[in-house]
């Protein structure tokens, strides 16, 4: 058997799509367009490509997108004052603090300071809440992407066997809130797990967020299983000096016993930015009180 790749890269452009379709008629009843500001400490190199992107994605979308920039010496009464500043513009929809951010500085303190309203990472604990208990709110932007490949490939999810691999705040936590939300039953693993290989053959889904490159190897996957890969690590290339971007599995391998995967780069990897405008997009509306389908993204 061989997989068919699932194709993140195509998915996220037609979100995009349907997203920027839908900034028109927004701009046309609220007068504005939605409001996305990044606030980014210090010279990170990953953190400005990261940044350069969003403001970019933002923009292509027909959205205003604010862009702040500190010093890596910034103070945490600087972000703080500038986080409270943003949550009184009411041009601005979403705020997100690109992480991590140097030290001193206290992450924890900068998102706990962000409207929840605005939170269009899903960071704050009232969204995690939110999320925990199935109210409406801001879901983090990876495993809300995840969960629509998953839907779009598979389309009812209730009852399979979900594995998460992986118990970040940022990915695995929501990722299994969002299973369970779906009726799968859902296992977490983390570092500690127990005979990892025997619990993920018993799962329809596998989602491996765990940042160690190739770890899930082929023999662990139940035939005909789907596989989400978020893994997105860096190792040695073929060529001497060159690197390359592998995934958390062990691809070519997985793809001969799942009957979908992610590739790595190209799957998990472009929901990311695609779901951040779509949260932006509904905050926008739910602050405005302008009404959006609630099948329209
Ligand atoms: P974290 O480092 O925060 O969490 C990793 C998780 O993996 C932890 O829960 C850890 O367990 C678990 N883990 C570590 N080693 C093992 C092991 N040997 N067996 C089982 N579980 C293990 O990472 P993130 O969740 O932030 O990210 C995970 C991956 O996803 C990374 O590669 C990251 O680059 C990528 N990523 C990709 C994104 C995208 O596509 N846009 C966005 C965010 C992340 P424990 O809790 O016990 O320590």
């Amino acid at each position: 058997m061989s997989a068919d790749i699932i194709d993140g890269k195509a998915f996220a452009a037609g979100l995009r799509g349907r997203v920027a379709a839908l900034v028109g008629p927004f701009r046309d009843q609220a007068g504005r367009a939605p409001g996305l500001a990044v606030v980014l400490v210090g010279e990170d190199p990953a953190s400005q490509v990261y940044v350069r992107s969003k403001h970019k994605a933002t923009v292509e979308a027909g959205m205003e997108s604010f862009e702040h920039r500190l010093p890596a010496d910034a103070t945490q009464d600087q972000l703080l004052a500038l986080v409270r500043q943003l949550n009184e513009d009411d041009r601005v929809d979403g705020i997100l603090v690109q992480l991590p951010l140097p030290a001193p500085l206290d992450e924890q303190q900068v998102i706990a300071t962000i409207d929840p309203d605005k939170d269009v990472d899903g960071f704050h604990v009232v969204n995690a809440g939110r999320l925990a208990v199935g109210q409406p709110g801001y879901v983090p932007c990876t495993p809300l992407g995840c969960l629509m490949l998953l839907k779009d490939r598979i389309g009812d999810l209730s009852g399979l066997n979900a594995v998460v691999i992986g118990r970040s705040n940022i990915v695995g936590k929501p990722m299994a809130q969002l299973l369970l939300a779906e009726s799968c039953t859902v296992t977490v693993a983390h570092s500690r797990t127990r005979d990892l290989p025997e619990v993920v053959k018993r799962a329809d889904i596998v989602v491996a967020a765990v940042g160690r490159p190739e770890m899930v190897r082929g023999d662990w996957i139940k035939p005909g299983a789907v596989v989400i890969d978020v893994g997105i690590n860096r190792v040695p290339g073929a060529e001497p000096g060159k690197t390359r971007l592998v995934g958390d599995v062990a691809y070519d391998e997985a793809a001969a016993v799942a009957s979908a995967v992610t590739p790595v780069p190209g799957g998990v990897g472009p929901m990311t930015i695609a779901v951040l405008l779509r949260n932006t997009l509904v905050a926008a509306h739910r602050r405005t009180g302008v009404a959006l389908a609630p099948d329209a993204i």
